[in-house]
């Protein structure tokens, strides 16, 4: 699967990319990163990206155009990925707010194209014209996309095929399931006078499921209530 990402600063995502997981991730090959500077499709003789927003108002806007030659350039050199298999989002405080099962969802297609705002973000034709979801981080404001960007191709690319070591490691995790994930505990056995629940010491795996299970409800029940609202309703 790849990630193209049209950003003004492309050296932040790529540093932000290259480490841990996901920098393995791509030195492998279960994932190509691909950072874009929309600048550089910019007809400007200073490489001009943004303009005031018609009709008044503080701030700058990008302009439609070098977003556009960018997109353009990025599906020109990836033709062989079929558009069905493609999906472009622009991050976004606008946006419908990410989910895992927006990213599972989005880990089905082969090429995700991600949009960075900056400024006071882009102007709204080019994403009426070449965007097919806007998602958001959180219901928050952040100075530029390029940071969204990052959280999205982490969550998206950790759900791929090749990038974690086992896929119950993200079968079993929070939200999964719908709940929260039970608490876990390593070595040492006590620390600071506190250890670990006996119940995981027993080896008796029917017992410790079950213990996990109820954490995970309690867990989720004082911190994320609504989750279980949604569950409710579905009648799990
Ligand atoms: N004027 C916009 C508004 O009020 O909705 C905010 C623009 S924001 C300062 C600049 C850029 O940061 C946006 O275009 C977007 O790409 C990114 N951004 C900011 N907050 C975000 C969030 N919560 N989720 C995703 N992207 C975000």
């Amino acid at each position: 699967m790849r990630f193209d990402i049209m950003t003004l600063f492309p050296e932040l995502v790529e540093r932000v990319l290259e480490e841990s997981i996901i920098g393995r991730a791509q030195k492998s090959g279960a994932i190509k990163i691909e950072a874009h500077n929309i600048r550089d499709y910019s007809e400007d003789k200073h490489r001009r990206v943004d303009d005031t927003p018609y009709g008044g108002g503080k701030g700058m806007l990008m302009m439609a155009p070098p977003i556009s030659r960018c997109h353009s350039a990025i599906l020109e050199k990836t033709g062989e990925i079929s558009p069905e298999k493609r999906c472009t989002v622009y991050m976004s405080p606008q946006g419908k707010v990410l989910t895992e099962s927006m990213a599972a969802e989005l880990a089905s297609y082969d090429q995700v194209v991600i949009l960075c705002g900056h400024y006071e973000g882009v102007d709204r034709r080019i994403v009426d014209e070449i965007v097919d979801r806007e998602i958001s981080i959180g219901d928050y404001v952040l100075t530029g996309g390029e940071l969204p960007a990052c959280i999205l191709v982490d969550c998206v690319a950790r759900l791929v095929d090749g990038v974690l070591a086992d896929k119950e490691c993200f079968e079993k995790e929070s939200f999964s399931n719908g709940l929260l994930e039970y608490p876990q505990y390593t070595r040492p056995f006590e620390f600071h006078g506190v250890t670990v629940p006996e119940v995981l010491i027993s080896g008796h795996h029917e017992n410790i499921e079950k213990w996990r299970e109820e954490q995970a409800l309690a867990l989720t029940r004082q911190n994320r209530p609504d989750l279980l609202a949604g569950r409710e309703e579905k009648g799990s």
